[in-house]
């Protein structure tokens, strides 16, 4: 599946996924996006559905959600364990990501 024009042409950092979302542990509702780099190559890929992992919460925990083509989710779980491997590469990519907004 190919992802639509309405979709290739917008520009930005990221893309919002099109259907509402709430995260079954916690029961918030999660706004998700792709960043638009990924999504290109996952475009490209053709792999769909895709998952996109989402962090957040108190204590931590994890949404996982599977994207199809589309931009919609498909699938949900809930992940409450988590693990860090606990090394200065980890850490650093983390704060990456942290600091590049998607
Ligand atoms: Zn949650």
């Amino acid at each position: 599946m190919v992802l639509t024009k309405e979709y290739s042409k917008l520009k930005g950092f990221r893309k919002e996924v099109r259907n509402t979302h709430t995260c079954p542990i916690c029961q918030k509702r999660i706004n998700i996006g792709i960043e638009e780099k990924l999504l290109q190559q996952l475009e490209k890929a053709q792999n769909y559905p895709y998952p996109h992992l989402h962090l957040h919460g108190e204590p931590l925990h994890a949404m996982l959600c599977y994207i199809d083509g589309d931009m919609r989710i498909r699938g949900i779980s809930g992940i409450k364990s988590l693990e860090f491997l606990r090394d200065t590469n980890t850490l650093q990519q983390i704060l990456r990501k942290w600091s590049n907004p998607y």
